[in-house]
């Protein structure tokens, strides 16, 4: 069972895929084109992802490589036209870790969706690199160049924005952290992109919340000058 984005533009291959996926345990997002897939990417955490290639708005293949800067593990399988050859090897090539020729069986599908969410298990991610840190922090540490941390020595995936927010939470001294500096730090990592501002700030750090539920951090509201990131007793760093 595991927790997946389905991106296909053609709706009756997008219900029938659907239907198939729920039938076999997995809990589902939907998405019809590439923009809105990389919207459900940047705001939920997903356990694979089924892509169509030729999509609406951002191509398949597009909406793959900006995937992989923040997400570089996020088992994808692409689903290609019979003909799309050149499609398969530039899906491979962006970053997909399998593909299916339409049309396919779904038990073809379901067999190959198993075996990459499998193997993505079984190789959890920063499996080969010890768990970098910088804080002195024992339990909960911040990967210096993915978005994740570490809560005893379990992964926890991040989204960038989390995860630079985290970082700035985590600086040495704890200071407080102003939403002007979130922001800024925010609008620095992702030039272009809209949406860095005070309200979607709101969300990430609800969010962020939400996945350190379970550490021994809090992240205070100051109200009028921003976010405190304070240690539960016993547990501060050295
Ligand atoms: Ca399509």
């Amino acid at each position: 069972m595991a927790h997946l984005l389905l991106v296909e533009d053609d709706e009756l291959l997008r219900d029938g895929l659907q239907a198939q996926l729920r039938q076999a345990g997995h809990s589902l997002s939907l998405a019809e084109d590439g923009q809105l897939a990389l919207e459900q990417l940047m705001q939920h955490c997903f356990d694979g992802l089924v892509l169509d290639l030729g999509l609406p708005k951002i191509d398949g293949l597009e909406v793959l490589r900006r995937l992989r800067v923040n997400q570089p593990a996020l088992p994808v399988l692409i689903l290609t036209a019979r003909d799309g050859v050149e499609d398969r090897v530039a899906g491979l090539n962006a970053g997909a870790d399998d593909y299916l020729t339409k049309p396919f069986s779904m038990d073809e599908l379901l067999a190959r969706l198993q075996a990459l969410l499998r193997r993505s298990r079984l190789a959890p991610v920063g499996a080969t690199t010890p768990a970098p840190s910088d804080t002195a922090n024992s339990r909960l540490r911040r990967d210096d160049d993915l978005p994740r941390a570490w809560l005893d020595g379990e992964a926890i995936e991040l989204t960038r924005r989390e995860w630079v927010l985290l970082g700035l939470l985590m600086q040495p001294g704890g200071q407080v952290v102003s939403r002007e500096a979130v922001i800024a730090a925010w609008q620095a990592d992702e030039p272009g992109e809209a949406g860095a501002n005070s309200n979607a700030l709101e969300v990430y750090v609800h969010r962020l919340r939400r996945k350190l539920a379970s550490a021994p951090i809090q992240v205070r509201n100051i109200r009028g000058l921003g976010y405190l990131l304070e240690w539960q007793s016993g547990s501060a760093p050295a």
